[in-house]
């Protein structure tokens, strides 16, 4: 696993809005997600990263430059409806072509990140560039992530996306806190009917895909966009509007999603997995000194993805005639992930609940 980089000081948590392309509305989601985060009470920052659109000083309405503080050492973030923001949009001059902006872009970065008086911050949300290629991944480098976010739209190829997202993510071992959908669907401004323009996205592909759930769906809103346009975000201008509170609602998942896996980074990591395939059985080595052994049967029956336990109520044992196990793999520092020889791959076990199943009848054997 990678050395932990320094963290931002005085930032408690960090969370990373991705997309696999541009104009999926990550920005959209960013903007409203901190707005929100702000709304439960808490100290926010909004760090906008995106080279390629950097849309933070339109949607928040930011008209000011950022100034550096009295020593000339660090350049303080602008206040903007209660949020520190900070955007690339400042830097880049908008005539300049995009194909200068990387390199440009990724020597400013640190200084972008590291070079800004944030203050006491709970939650700094960074508007990533779109896309998982080089640029994203070197950005992501600069500071620890403790979540990513990955926004999409429900066409045929947002699988495809959601997957690679995650797999940048789990390059950062940073854990994936979830997917927003987004222009999911459109609601008739007339008679507020939905209209699934592209067929939604299942909760269930996605969660099978990469063992992370749908966190909010967000339909096609005009407002959205206007809001947006005007410098006023929806979550400002029209808090009790549906859409503001699937985000509100989206805020709360993230934290939740935050403390568990920060939670899950407190307590013991393996530090050996041991496969005995002759006798069946997988022990772990944890850091704090304990060991504990699961039946292969055992496991894979305990399987807690969505594929295996639906949705909502008791996990429950799954049982599945002589399973074979053919891999393993960390997820973030808070899970391992197990492939089956019947192409199962989608249970991510969490430490905390591998380490509660160790002492159920079907792993003990
Ligand atoms: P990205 O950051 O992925 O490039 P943006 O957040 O800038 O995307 O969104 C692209 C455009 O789509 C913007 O004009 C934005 O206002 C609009 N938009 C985003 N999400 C929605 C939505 N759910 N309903 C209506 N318009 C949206």
């Amino acid at each position: 696993m990678q050395a932990r980089q320094e963290k931002l000081p005085g930032v408690a948590n960090i969370v990373a809005v991705s997309s696999a392309k541009g104009g999926v509305g990550k920005s959209t989601v960013a903007v409203n997600l901190a707005i929100a985060l702000r709304d439960l009470g808490r100290k926010v920052g909004l760090a906008d990263v995106d080279i390629y659109g950097p849309s933070a000083p339109i949607m928040l309405g930011v008209n000011e430059v950022p100034v550096p503080d009295a020593e000339q050492r660090m350049m303080n973030p602008v206040s903007a409806h209660g949020l520190q923001v900070m955007s690339m949009g400042f830097l880049l001059d908008e005539n300049s072509p995009a194909v200068w902006r990387g390199p440009v872009v990724m020597s400013a970065t640190k200084q972008f990140l590291r070079g800004v008086a944030w203050g006491e911050l709970d939650y700094l949300v960074i508007d990533m560039p779109p896309g998982t290629g080089d640029v994203a991944l070197t950005l992501a480098q600069e500071v620890p992530l403790d979540g990513g976010l990955i926004v999409t739209t429900p066409q045929d190829v947002a699988l495809a996306d959601v997957t690679r997202g995650a797999a940048m993510f789990r390059r950062l071992n940073t854990p994936v806190l979830g997917v927003v959908g987004n222009m999911a669907g459109y609601i008739c401004p007339d008679c507020g009917e939905r209209d699934d323009l592209f067929g939604s996205l299942s909760a269930e592909e996605i969660s099978a895909a990469l063992g992370a759930p749908l966190l909010a769906e967000i339909p096609i809103v005009e407002q959205l966009r206007e809001h947006g346009d005007r410098g006023t975000p929806l979550t400002v201008a029209a808090p009790n509007h549906p859409v503001s509170q699937a985000f509100q609602r989206l805020a709360v998942a993230v934290e939740e999603a935050l403390a568990e896996s920060s939670a899950a980074a407190a307590g013991p990591e393996p530090t050996r997995i041991l496969h005995d395939e002759q006798a069946g059985v997988v022990k772990i080595e944890w850091s704090d000194g304990r060991e504990t052994s699961y039946t292969v049967s055992g496991l894979r029956g305990w399987c807690p993805c969505a594929q295996c336990q639906g949705h909502g109520g008791e996990t429950s044992f799954v049982p599945v005639d002589n399973p074979e196990l053919v891999a393993c793999e960390g997820v973030g520092r808070y899970a391992l992930r197990f492939s089956w020889a019947d192409g199962h791959s989608t249970g991510m076990y969490s430490y905390s609940y591998l380490l509660e199943i160790a002492e159920l009848p079907e792993c003990k054997g």
